[in-house]
């Protein structure tokens, strides 16, 4: 079973490669964000507490993070492969995820990362946020979310690299050229 980490910056694609690699490959997908906002549309507690953070641009507490992932998981299991698509966003998420993968057998497969210059993501998500109703896809949470991406998010890059498992692609240009990257290194595993 293959377990693949979906790593890039807001805006740099993740969602839309996952929905492709679902399609071809029939792996599941945990878009933590997406389960955040199920919540939050079902009006539940926990979707009240996730909105004053991602009003704001910032990161759900881990603990309460890593519960969610954990339930999502078992929820979906058996499976193929699982695509974990805005999770880990930080290093004890990182290191729970790996725990949790241990303790049923298994583990991370790969940490493929998604390259994007920083100019391209704010103007993929400000564009994005034409339609998309997200309330935090506007230009002051977009820059507050880069922040938290650049302070939080990017050490996991040296993270998986010393646990060999990160392989970076190129994230611009047309989306078949970066699923044909993805999809490359997915059938090397
Ligand atoms: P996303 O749809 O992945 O861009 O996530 C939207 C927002 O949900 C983020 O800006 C965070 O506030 C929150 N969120 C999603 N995944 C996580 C996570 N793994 N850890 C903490 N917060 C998260």
């Amino acid at each position: 079973m293959k377990n693949i980490v979906i790593f890039g910056a807001p805006g740099s694609g993740k969602g839309t490669q996952s929905d492709l690699l679902v399609k071809k490959y029939g792996f599941k997908h945990i878009s933590t964000g997406d389960v955040l906002r199920a919540e939050m549309k079902n009006g539940t507690e926990l979707g009240r507490t996730a909105k004053g953070f991602i009003d704001n641009g910032q990161l759900i507490p881990d603990e309460l993070m890593i519960d969610i992932l954990a339930a999502t998981y078992d929820s979906l299991m058996p499976a193929e492969g699982v695509i974990f698509d805005g999770f880990p966003r930080t290093i004890p998420q990182a290191e729970a995820l790996k725990d949790m993968l241990a303790k049923r057998n298994a583990e991370v497969s790969v940490m493929l990362e998604l390259d994007v210059p920083d100019e391209m993501l704010i103007e993929r998500l400000v564009n994005r946020g034409k339609t998309s109703g997200r309330a935090d896809d506007n230009e002051e949470t977009i820059k507050k979310r880069l922040t938290v991406y650049n302070n939080q998010t990017a050490p996991l890059i040296d993270w998986y690299e010393k646990e060999g498992l990160r392989r970076a692609v190129k994230g611009y240009g047309s989306l078949e050229e970066i699923n044909a990257e993805l999809c490359k290194v997915i059938d090397s595993l």
